[in-house]
């Protein structure tokens, strides 16, 4: 499978401009570096949940799930756990996944699950042309709010890190060198993966003019530092006039779900034969 083969001709019906096109070639272009480097694509799975971004799965050409609207997690973690050779991506919106898919998304980041999750923060329900979300400014106005929101946006990044994330991320769609550079670490990280990306949505959040000014490199910044990346993930609170800091916030090393798991169950197991070599030896 070439670079080329892994855009499908399926009709594209994504908006002239929106910021979707870049996340489908960024994963493209990691696809195809990580088949380069001799991984085959067919132990990699993309799944979605329902919103404009959902449709990567029908315009990738890997294997997909198309999920429930915020079901993209539980259907990731039982895949992943069935299975920990395949390679989990996780496609969510900012609607399916901080609103009705919230607790799942706390609960694989606590759980420390193997998977990455790109959450397409475009801040608005495009698919169903423009409600707010939790992410959408103090104020704005949309279709369910035509006078305008009344109440503050949700700090993903914050949430994630509280939640017990390992590696937590933020993008811009408009930046696309440094989000394929940040999608990538995050497959390659051992535990749960999260990026929240900056999504432009050219027709009901056409945000560009208000995040290109703004944003800037976590070069300096120490991810190592828990501290550190909580002060950073407020440094911007998804709502005011700030400098918006992009890059790796945190990344720590810390037994996964599954590992815990296989621990637990040898450790059951030696107990068992303890137990037994204790009664065999009485007999
Ligand atoms: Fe993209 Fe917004 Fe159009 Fe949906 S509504 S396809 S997010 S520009």
């Amino acid at each position: 499978m070439t670079g080329r083969a892994l855009i499908t001709d399926v009709q594209n019906t994504w908006c002239p401009g929106c910021g979707n096109f870049s996340l489908q070639h960024t994963l493209k272009n990691i696809l195809t570096e990580m088949e380069n480097e001799g991984r085959s694509l067919d132990n990699v799975v993309l799944v979605s949940g329902i919103g404009c971004h959902a449709k990567m799965a029908d315009y990738l050409n890997i294997n997909s799930f198309y999920s429930l609207h915020g079901r993209t997690i539980p259907v990731a973690t039982g895949i992943r756990l069935a299975n920990p050779d395949l390679t989990v991506i996780c496609c969510c919106g900012d609607g399916d996944c901080y609103a009705e898919g919230l607790d799942h998304l706390i609960f694989a980041a606590k759980r420390n699950i193997d998977i990455t999750v790109l959450v397409h923060n475009n801040r608005v329900y495009g698919l169903t042309t423009g409600q707010y979300t939790p992410t959408s400014p103090l104020g704005f106005r949309g279709k369910s709010t035509p006078t305008g929101t009344a109440e503050f946006p949700l700090n993903p990044i914050e949430l994630m890190l509280a939640s017990g994330a390992t590696y937590v991320a933020r993008g811009y769609t408009k930046k696309m060198d440094q989000l394929k550079t940040l999608i990538r670490n995050g497959i390659a990280h051992r535990g749960f993966a999260f990026v929240d990306v900056l999504q432009i949505c050219a027709t009901f959040f056409p945000a560009a003019d208000y995040y290109t000014p703004r944003v800037y490199d976590l070069a300096d910044h120490d991810p190592a530092s828990f501290d550190r990346a909580c002060a950073k993930a407020r440094e911007w609170d998804y709502n005011s006039d700030a400098r918006i800091p992009l890059g790796l916030f945190y990344q720590a090393t810390f037994p996964g779900f599954d590992e815990r798991m296989a621990t637990q169950g040898m450790a059951a197991e030696l107990r068992e034969k303890a137990i037994r070599d204790l009664l065999e030896s009485r007999i």
